[in-house]
């Protein structure tokens, strides 16, 4: 017997040779390295993360980030008393974004810190909705928009509002203005549109969708707010397409969420949403939380949450200022065009989004064309034996017979790692070339990366089973 545990090889001890409790919870302790080595183990077959390049999310931080993150371990948002500091930073954060989209009223505005913008799309979501009930509305509420983020249709399921998705159209994949006030009516709390479109990363055009409702409003009396969802879009535009107007400097757009995970370069777990004044937001919704002897105004669906994404948040903030932010946004967009146009050049690929700043997010998005001997998905495959992941996916309805392929590219992506990818593209379509699939694979069995979560229950069968429900 060894003389203590500690001189043991840790692959010679019993949680290695007996394997790693799978089911029932474990009866007995095992020492800390032991559990380290374990779970460390297993992760590596998460692959690498910023080889992930159908992730919107941040996969590179700084040192001093990381740091700041570890010394926030502890802390709980909520306790605003306990820990007043990190409760000012969020504070100056929510009047820093207030002021970076334009509030009228950016030190008087209200806004809070989310777990993502998920979270941020509900809290907008709900303040549509009690405005719209305040001023009288009556029946089922509705919400109109394109193809949006799978978080408006838990949105809509979650809040029992009816969700109004404009179907696609041939080749406008954007959510349309004149396609917009045929779907509204006087239960309309708000249209949406997606500030960086979830599927092409493209920008719905936010200016010509207000236009829209403002002739509605002339003609109807209708006067329907609009959300903007500038997930990602919300920290590119205001650095790289300044004069792009999408924001508060639209007096229609009462709300703006967007993830601070994503290209507000924040570790996971950060999302804001933003009010246009504080009238926006609806007192009903605010509660209250000790404060220094006083209160603080919170609007949150959780209650404990993490502090340390607030605080790097700010540390980015103040780090980069809107100079820094320029500098990498546009450090990102130059990648992406890069890789756009080596994208082009193979041939069988037609560009949606090549990553103009002025159309979208640093993204790039394409579709085959012609007839191939491969589908996008064959390809996917392919790239991911050299641990890219690469997403390919099926555009929403009407168009679900096209299939598209993204890339994000993030703060982290260099130039030369899309060199990297497109010399192995490069080698997968000469492979696909020489043995082409005798079946190509289907959209399951690549696995997708989609980013998009397919409903348990189809919008088709849960609208069935909500009137079936109303009718009883
Ligand atoms: C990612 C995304 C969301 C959801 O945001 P999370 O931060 O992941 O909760 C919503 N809308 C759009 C357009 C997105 O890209």
């Amino acid at each position: 017997m060894p003389e203590s545990p500690d001189s043991e090889d840790l692959f010679a001890t019993s949680p290695f040779r007996d394997g790693a409790p799978k089911t029932e919870f474990p009866s007995s302790e095992i020492l800390p390295q032991a559990a380290y080595q374990l779970v460390h183990d297993e992760l590596m077959l998460d692959g690498v993360s910023r080889m992930n390049l159908a992730t919107f999310c941040t996969t590179w931080v700084e040192d001093q980030a990381r740091r700041l993150m570890d010394e926030s371990l502890d802390k709980n948002i909520v306790d605003k008393d306990e820990y007043p500091q990190t409760a000012e930073l969020e504070a100056r954060c929510t009047r820093m974004l207030a002021d970076l989209w334009h509030s009228p009223d950016p030190t008087g505005t209200r806004g809070t810190s989310t777990t993502g913008s998920s979270e941020a799309a509900m809290l907008g979501g709900l303040a549509a909705k009690f405005r719209w009930r305040a001023r009288g509305g009556r029946g089922i509420p509705n919400f109109v928009c394109g193809p949006v983020q799978v978080c408006w249709e838990k949105f809509a399921r979650y809040f029992d509002v009816e969700i109004r998705q404009v179907p696609l159209r041939g080749d406008r994949l954007t959510l349309h203005p004149d396609d917009i006030a045929a779907h509204c009516d006087a239960n309309t709390i708000m249209v949406v549109p997606t500030f960086g479109q979830t599927f092409t990363g493209l920008f719905e055009d936010v200016a010509g969708i207000s236009r829209a409702l403002d002739a509605l409003q002339e003609r109807t009396g209708l006067d329907i707010p609009i959300h903007v969802d500038a997930a990602s879009g919300g920290f590119m535009a205001p650095f790289t397409a300044p004069d792009l107007v999408w924001d508060f400097r639209l007096p229609r757009v009462k709300s703006i969420n967007a993830s601070g995970h994503k290209t507000g370069l924040a570790p996971l777990g950060a999302g804001w949403a933003i009010w246009r004044e504080a009238a926006d937001l609806p007192d009903e919704l605010v509660f209250n939380v000790d404060y220094l002897g006083g209160n603080m105004a919170t609007f949150n669906l959780n209650f404990s949450r993490p502090g340390g994404q607030v605080v790097t948040s700010y540390y980015n903030f103040i780090r980069l200022g809107r100079d820094g932010y320029t500098r990498v946004q546009s450090a990102a967009y130059e990648v992406a065009g890069y890789l756009a146009d080596g994208v082009r050049k193979f041939g069988p690929f037609e560009l949606i989004h090549d990553a103009d700043p002025l159309r979208g997010i640093a993204a790039v998005s394409w579709r085959l064309t012609g007839e191939q001997t491969f589908n996008l998905y064959d390809l996917s495959d392919r790239l991911r034996t050299r641990g890219w992941l690469v997403a390919a996916y099926p555009l929403p309805a009407d168009r679900q017979d096209e299939t598209i392929m993204r890339v994000l590219v993030r703060h982290g992506f260099s130039h030369d790692m899309a060199d990297l990818l497109l010399a192995d593209m490069d080698r997968a379509l000469a492979q696909l070339d020489k043995h082409p699939p005798s079946s190509s694979l289907t959209r399951e069995e690549s696995g997708g990366f989609t980013h998009s979560a397919t409903a348990e229950v189809s919008t088709a069968e849960f609208r069935r089973r909500r009137a079936e429900q109303a009718a009883q």
